[in-house]
């Protein structure tokens, strides 16, 4: 293992054979939104005083980003804003570049003479395309670190894996190596002699080409701050009946941090390395373990190797087989996209899962998966039902547009990191679910009025 200064260099790969060039160097914070515990940071923060050069952070904004409203930019804004003060307290300015990342950042590469590009990870098609091109074109080197994961996606494993079972043992003997505490950002960074102007979020916002029918949220704090807060009072009070009470929509006993960890607001390796230091038990470190670091880079996995990921045809061959073969079975109710977004269903605990997607941005994880296989049963195809899923999770979920939303309606719908169960009409050989199931795990009365309350006024 090389680890230059706390940094192991297997976090970061070049996207072009070019060579570190005199001029700032840039960190293009993209996915992991956050000034504490960014590998990207720290590594452009070493090239920065390695070099003996000025550190600047770029954020490009699209004038849309796969079907974003409101509500996401609203929570993301207010996350950026509070990175950029904490970049500005530090010496390191930030700006953004409004318009297709694949110009503004060559562009921009070429006119402050960049000498390097840092930027972070992600497996989304669009983001990985932006990034090629932006790299092609630039005349300096450009370096990719994963500071999503807490293993480098490209180190977890080299290929598509079958199911967690085949990735954990590859992650487990990665995880020593990987999951240690981070140096502190500052300590890495020379004051720097450039500055440049506050960015207006404001004005930002109002160039967005932006559905503003999907309002934003009240009940979730964006930021760096809130998210802390939030990963310690799990920590405190709640973790502890983590793995008897996850499963229970209404035990508040999930971390609720994925819309933190989705916007790269928290670092999942700073929660992961606090929670195996904490005095929790085995059993319940255990569980969160197993959903923030094994199935969330499992989600990863499946995104970076397989370009189909938000699609029906990406499914595992078994799968479409199954589903193919019962495309055409009766279905007790035919609902349309729109008698879905407006939880127009015949099911009360449905209507109640889809109504706290669209009031609170949240949806607790149990209800996910019945939310999405009922679409799978009620819509008049799996490719459509596939399609509806993706586009109701990305409109309304404040973590939406995620690996891990894109697998989670995979592995619902259409069998991923699943096995064949027993068949039956519709779902063929998928894993089925129905509310009775539902009823022996949880207060499915206490749930519907819960949500119903939440959600007294609706947006329709
Ligand atoms: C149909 C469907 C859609 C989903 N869409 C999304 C989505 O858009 N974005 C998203 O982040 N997650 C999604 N998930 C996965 C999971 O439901 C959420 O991550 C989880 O409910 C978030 O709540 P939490 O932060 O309180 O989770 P906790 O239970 O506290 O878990 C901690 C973290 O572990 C990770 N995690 C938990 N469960 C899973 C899982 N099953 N797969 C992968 N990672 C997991 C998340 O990052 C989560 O924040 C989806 C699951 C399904 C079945």
């Amino acid at each position: 293992m090389n680890v230059d200064q706390g940094i192991d260099q297997r976090r970061a790969r070049r996207l072009n054979l070019r060579q570190d060039q005199k001029g700032p160097v840039i960190y293009w914070m993209s996915r992991d939104q956050r000034f504490q515990n960014n590998w990207a940071l720290l590594f452009a923060c070493r090239k920065a005083r390695q070099l003996q050069q000025p550190l600047e952070v770029v954020f490009t904004l699209a004038p849309s980003f796969l079907g974003a409203p409101l509500r996401h930019y609203d929570f993301m804004f207010k996350g950026l804003a509070e990175a950029e003060t904490s970049l500005r307290n530090a010496g390191i300015p930030m700006t953004v570049l409004f318009g297709n990342p694949e110009e503004t950042m060559p562009d921009f590469v070429q006119k402050r003479r960049v000498g390097l590009v840092v930027s972070d990870f992600s497996p989304l098609k669009l983001v990985r395309q932006w990034k090629r091109a932006a790299a092609a074109e630039a005349p300096c080197a450009f370096y990719e670190v994963d500071a999503h994961n807490i293993v480098p996606c490209w180190l977890a494993s080299p290929k598509q894996e079958y199911a967690a079972r085949t990735i954990r043992p590859r992650l487990d003997a990665l995880r020593r190596s990987f999951l240690t505490p981070f140096p502190e950002p500052v300590a890495f960074c020379q004051p720097a002699s450039l500055s440049a102007p506050p960015v207006n979020w404001d004005e930002l916002l109002s160039l967005l080409d932006t559905d503003h029918s999907v309002r934003p949220v009240s009940g979730i704090t964006p930021g760096e701050a809130a998210a802390e807060q939030r990963w310690r009072s799990f920590l405190a009070e709640t973790i502890e009946r983590y793995d008897d009470y996850r499963n229970d929509p209404n035990a508040g006993a999930v971390s609720g941090l994925s819309p933190y960890l989705h916007f790269g607001q928290i670092s999942a390796q700073h929660v992961a390395f606090e929670a195996s230091q904490s005095l929790v038990s085995q059993s319940n470190l255990n569980a969160f373990i197993e959903e923030l670091f094994i199935r969330r880079e499992l989600s990863d996995n499946y995104c970076f190797y397989n370009e189909q990921y938000d699609t029906f045809d990406g499914l595992p061959a078994w799968a479409k087989t199954t589903l193919m073969e019962h495309a055409e079975d009766h279905r007790d109710y035919i609902y349309t996209p729109e008698q879905f977004e407006k939880a127009q269903t015949h099911d009360l605990l449905w209507n109640a899962a889809q109504l706290s997607l669209v009031e609170t941005g949240l949806i607790h994880g149990y209800m996910r998966m019945y939310w999405a296989k009922k679409i799978l049963e009620w819509s008049p195809t799996p490719m459509a039902a596939f399609d509806i899923a993706v586009m109701l999770n990305d409109r309304y979920a404040l973590d939406g547009r995620d690996p891990n939303g894109y697998v989670g309606v995979a592995w619902s719908i259409g069998g991923l990191h699943d096995r064949p169960w027993s068949e039956r009409p519709v779902y063929g050989k998928i894993r089925y679910m129905n509310a009775s199931g539902c009823a022996r795990k949880f207060d499915v009365s206490r749930y519907i009025s819960t949500m119903n309350r939440i959600s007294q006024t609706t947006l329709f």
